[in-house]
C-alpha cells in the first residue's frame, strides 16, 4: 500500500513521509553527538542505528557549521530546488543534545520554508516537545523496539535519564512510556508521526503488531519496519531476510502505513534517498 499523504500538503515534499522521493530530497545535519539509551545492536563508533547506516561515521557539525551547509546546499543549482527537509537524525540522540534546538533554531530563521524533522529515541520527548513546537517542527520519527517491557530488556541494555543510568525491565517501561507519551502529545500538536521498528528475529517480532496498534492509536501516520543490521551485542544474530521483513510489513500494513524507501541512510546524508550526495561533493566538508 501507498503510503497517503493526502490533506496534509507539506508531507507531500517530505521523502520519508510518502512525498516523491524520486524528486525531493532531504538533508541530515550531524549535529547530535551524545546519546542516552544503549541499543544492543548500536556499537557507538557509528552513526545511530535510528536513521543511519553502520560503518560509515558523520563528520560532527557545531549549529553553526552546520548552517553553512545548509547555505551551501541551498545555492546550489542541483540541490537546492530538490532539498525539502532539514532533518537531524543522530549520530546519538538529537533531544540529548542541546545543538539540536539551537540548529533548528537558525534553520528556522533562515530557511522557514524547508520542512524540519527529526528522529529519537523518544526519552526526552515529554518534556522537549513543547520546546520542539515553538521550533516548527513538522515531522518527527520515534524508534519503538517493544511493548513489552521484558523483551524491551533484551534490546536496551541501559538508559541514562537525568543523571541516573538505569536498567532491566523497569527502566524500559519508563522508556516506553515517555516514548508513547511523547509520540502522543506530538500527534495532539498536528506533527506527522512515524514509527521506526527494528526487527530483531527472534527477539521482538511478535512486538510489531502491538507498536502498531498502539502509535495507530495515539495518531502516528506511518511505520518503518527496519531489518537489523548485526553488530555490537547483536552481532552474531541473523538479521531477516528479504522475506521474512515482507511478510511483517505486509501483516503490519493491515494495521499501518508501511513506508518501504528508508535506505537507513548516514546523520549527515544530502539528496535523494536512492542518489545521495557524498558531503564533499556538494562542497559541504571542510
Ligand atoms: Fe545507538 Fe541510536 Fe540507540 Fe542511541 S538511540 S544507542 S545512538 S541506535
Ligand atoms: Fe526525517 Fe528521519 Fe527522514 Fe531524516 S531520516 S528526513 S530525520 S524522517
Ligand atoms: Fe528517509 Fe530512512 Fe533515510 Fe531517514 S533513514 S532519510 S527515513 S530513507
Amino acid at each position: 500500500m501507498a503510503n497517503s499523504c493526502s490533506g496534509n500538503n507539506k508531507m507531500q515534499g517530505h521523502p520519508c513521509f510518502g512525498g516523491n522521493h524520486h524528486q525531493n530530497g532531504r538533508m541530515h545535519l550531524a549535529v547530535a553527538p551524545r546519546c542516552n539509551i544503549k541499543c544492543g545492536y548500536c556499537s557507538r563508533r557509528h552513526d545511530c542505528a535510528n536513521e543511519s547506516r553502520p560503518g560509515v561515521t558523520s563528520r560532527l557539525l557545531t549549529p553553526e557549521e552546520a548552517m553553512v551547509k545548509v547555505r551551501e546546499v541551498m545555492a546550489s543549482k542541483v540541490l537546492g530546488s530538490m532539498i525539502k527537509v532539514v532533518g537531524i537524525a543522530g549520530p546519538g540522540d538529537p533531544l540529548a543534545n542541546e545543538e539540536t534546538f539551537e540548529t533548528f533554531r537558525q534553520v528556522g530563521e533562515e530557511f522557514p520554508h524547508l520542512i524540519k524533522c527529526m528522529s529519537t529515541n523518544g526519552l526526552l520527548l515529554p518534556e522537549k516537545i513543547d520546546l520542539l513546537q515553538e521550533l516548527g517542527l513538522h515531522s518527527l520519527t520515534v524508534t519503538i523496539n517493544a511493548i513489552d517491557p521484558a523483551v524491551g530488556a533484551k534490546i536496551y541494555s541501559h538508559i541514562l535519564y537525568h543523571g541516573r543510568k538505569l536498567n532491566g525491565p523497569q527502566a524500559v517501561e519508563m522508556l516506553i512510556a515517555n516514548q508513547l507519551a511523547g509520540l502522543k502529545k506530538a500527534a495532539e500538536f498536528g506533527m506527522t508521526i512515524k514509527v521506526n521498528t527494528v526487527l530483531i528475529p527472534g527477539v521482538n517480532e511478535g512486538q510489531v503488531p502491538l507498536i502498531a496498534e498502539k502509535v495507530k492509536a495515539l495518531g502516528a501516520f506511518v511505520m518503518n519496519v527496519l531489518p537489523l543490521i548485526p553488530q555490537a551485542d547483536f552481532a552474531a544474530h541473523l538479521p531477516p531476510t528479504e522475506a521474512q521483513l515482507e511478510e511483517v510489513r505486509r501483516a503490519n500494513e493491515r494495521i499501518i502505513g508501511q513506508f518501504r524507501h528508508c535506505r537507513q541512510c548516514r546523520a549527515d546524508a544530502v539528496g535523494l534517498l536512492d542518489t545521495d550526495f557524498k558531503a564533499a561533493e556538494v562542497g559541504c566538508a571542510a
